[in-house]
């Protein structure tokens, strides 16, 4: 019924049980905040809400003694507004997305906690919980912050430039998590420009970028390598992030516990 870390998620507390927590002052709560969309022919439309519960399992069994943090109920749907036109996704506005995060922030306020931090999944939420978590800040006063770790997943160049989705990684953290739901048939390698192109205008990690929708650069949904996948480097990269994930929530603690003097 719930998560293996029930003893951090909210939901599954009483009201006295979270009235009772001795660490509210700094320990953050945390928001997941995924989405379910298009995932190309060959991974399910969950991928970006199932590798939040991946990065929060596994993170929290990497959690340092003197860490600590609680876990809000997860934002499954996201702004994804930019995968419209294929079948299996789902989104709510911007507006939704700050509204929801407001509604969490402020009660998690009133029940006495002081920090607040993201884990992104999917990368159309960044942009409107980045403007969120400032106006969080300035309405509520919580400490409000981001957990994203950089992890050196050694792909090549070509991936690192062009690989935005369902691509190599994605791909490879879902064969060594849920390899019962994907279906390698349905993996091509779909990339919306080479890195030999003349040029610098690109959709992401460039001096020049463009706003797009998923429609204007793949023809599967996949914009990167899928076929490079394997569960072997899912399991290496789960590892890796998931301690990633952990220093910096042990991080955000240090900064919390130092914030109230303790
Ligand atoms: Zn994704």
């Amino acid at each position: 019924m719930f998560p293996s870390y029930r003893s951090r998620y909210l939901p599954a507390m009483t009201l006295r049980e979270i009235a009772a927590l001795p660490d509210k002052a700094w320990a953050p709560v945390i928001v997941v905040c995924g989405a379910i969309e298009q995932h190309g022919p060959h991974l399910p439309v969950a991928v970006d809400s199932l590798l939040g519960q991946v990065w929060v399992e596994q993170s929290l069994a990497r959690l340092p003694a003197d860490a600590s943090c609680y876990l809000a109920p997860p934002i499954t749907i996201g702004k994804s507004n930019e995968h419209t036109g294929f079948p299996g996704t789902l989104f709510i506005s911007k507006d939704t997305l700050r509204l929801q995060l407001l509604a969490i922030a402020r009660q998690i306020h009133a029940w006495g906690f002081r920090q607040l931090a993201i884990i992104h999944t999917h990368g159309g939420n960044f942009a409107v919980t980045g403007y969120t978590l400032r106006e969080i800040t300035a309405t509520y006063g919580l400490r409000c912050g981001v957990l994203s770790p950089k992890v050196d997943l050694g792909l090549p160049a070509q991936e690192m430039a062009f690989g935005y989705h369902a691509n190599t990684a994605e791909t490879a953290l879902l064969l060594a998590v849920a390899p019962q739901y994907v279906d390698m048939s349905g993996a091509v390698c779909e990339y919306a420009g080479s890195i030999t192109d003349p040029g610098q205008l690109r959709a992401e990690r460039a001096p020049a970028t463009m706003a797009w929708i998923t429609s204007d650069l793949s023809k599967s949904g996949i914009m990167g390598d899928a076929t490079a996948g394997t569960a072997e480097q899912g399991h290496a990269w789960v590892a890796k992030t998931a301690q990633g994930m952990a220093d910096a929530i042990a991080e955000t603690c240090r900064v919390g516990r130092a914030a109230v003097g303790l």
